[in-house]
């Protein structure tokens, strides 16, 4: 799964030419930085590979959602519909922006239950937010029907699933915008750092400048910028994009590793009666950086994620998790924050502290995600797929 493990020679190469310069940011100082600019490159790389319009760096997977809602004119009274299985960032974004989260329930997609988002809307929700977790897709057509009907606007969270596509589109490009991540567990890594894509050009534009203190890119030099608004400092330095560039030139070898590896884990665990897998909207689309699967029952599941662990496998069991899933966000749930709410979104948040997710405990407490890794030999990957099963079944 994570890119770092097949770290080498490449990023060295793209990281030394920037140490060459010694030109480390993005913008200026065209005359020393002899030509090399990482981050235009890697921007215009993923533009290729993904077959966007539009693509734009930022210093992190949180800063890229912010810039997107920021674009998106996400604000203050707006709510914004997401999955109570994603990691925090994802409402930390909203915060971030001043807009309210509103959490619905995932179904076996693990991501977005198009019924739940349905029965959420208010005349304030502005926009619904997929999470594409665990390397695959949210049910995009049933999503996009409702933000279509309801005149919604559709933000994919594809920090988790940079590669993957549904029905031939890559993940993030299909809403109004989607981010990805590429901090130092994920696809594709840059140590730090993420990316807005869109195929609307003013988005696009007003991305560019949140993400550098609003200059509008067209001055003479960063002095003779004007600022149409107020942005932030979200910038990616080109050192991390160095990295980035080198890692996205290998994505599709990754790709191809981990889907043959997770077809070799899944067809193993598909011999195991009672074990069921993660619904696919588009199997093909997978990026496989993990194998998703239920049992029968929570306890079982439980149970299966500790014998996984015990035999040397990795395994998410997300119910228990502190990062993931609502049951264990208690700083969410209280509204834990250093500088207040505004009042609207204080009130807003009141629900938090009491509401229950029994749909989404009835999926997440039977689910176990193990990733799959870049590293491992072939005879390693059968010797696992042997683990996997004799560990699941010992629950069952
Ligand atoms: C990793 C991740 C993010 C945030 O990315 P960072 O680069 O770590 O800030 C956002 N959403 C999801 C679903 C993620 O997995």
């Amino acid at each position: 799964m994570p890119g770092y493990e097949l770290f080498g020679a490449e990023e060295r190469k793209e990281v030394n030419d920037v140490l060459e310069t010694g030109i480390m940011m993005r913008y200026g100082f065209d005359g020393p930085r002899k030509g090399i600019w990482k981050a235009k490159e890697l921007e215009q790389a993923i533009c290729d590979k993904l077959n966007v319009q539009y693509t734009q760096l930022a210093s992190s997977g949180t800063a890229a959602l912010t810039t997107a809602m920021a674009a998106l004119g996400l604000g203050a009274g707006d709510e914004i519909i997401m999955p109570t299985f994603t990691f925090v960032a994802s409402f930390e974004s909203v915060f971030s922006v001043g807009a309210t989260p509103v959490l619905v329930d995932v179904d076996d997609t693990l991501t977005l239950d198009p019924k739940a988002v349905e029965a959420a809307i208010t005349p304030r929700t502005r926009a619904v937010m997929p999470v594409h977790m665990c390397g695959a897709m949210a049910d995009l057509d049933a999503l996009q029907a409702i933000c279509k009907k309801h005149n919604l606007l559709l933000l994919e969270d594809a920090c988790q699933s940079f590669g993957a596509t549904y029905k031939g589109k890559a993940l993030g490009s299909i809403g109004d915008a989607g981010t990805f991540s590429f901090d130092f567990v994920k696809t594709i890594t840059c140590a730090e750092g993420g990316a807005i894509i869109t195929n609307n050009k003013d988005v696009y534009i007003k991305c560019d400048g949140y993400t550098d203190h609003g200059h509008d890119h067209l001055g003479v030099d960063r002095g003779a910028d004007l600022h149409p608004f107020i942005g932030y400092n979200y910038r990616i330095s080109e050192l991390h994009a160095a990295v980035g560039l080198a890692q996205v030139r290998k994505l599709d070898t990754f790709l191809a590793m981990q889907r043959k590896t997770k077809k070799i884990f899944k067809e193993a665990l598909a011999t195991v009666p009672g074990v069921t897998f993660r619904r696919l909207p588009d199997e093909a689309g997978d990026s496989a950086t993990f194998l998703s699967f239920f049992l029968p029952e929570a306890e079982q599941a439980r149970k299966a994620a500790a014998a996984m662990k015990a035999a040397g496998l990795p395994a998410f069991y997300y119910y228990d998790n502190n990062w993931h899933y609502i049951r264990q966000w208690d700083h969410f749930r209280n509204g834990d924050v250093l500088t207040p709410f505004a009042p609207g979104l204080k009130q807003a948040m009141e629900i938090y502290k009491t509401k229950q997710f029994p749909a989404s405990d009835a999926i997440i407490s039977r689910n176990i995600s193990t990733p799959i890794n870049l590293s491992w030999s072939d005879t390693e990957v059968q010797e696992r797929a042997e683990k996997l099963v004799k560990a699941v079944k010992s629950a069952l």
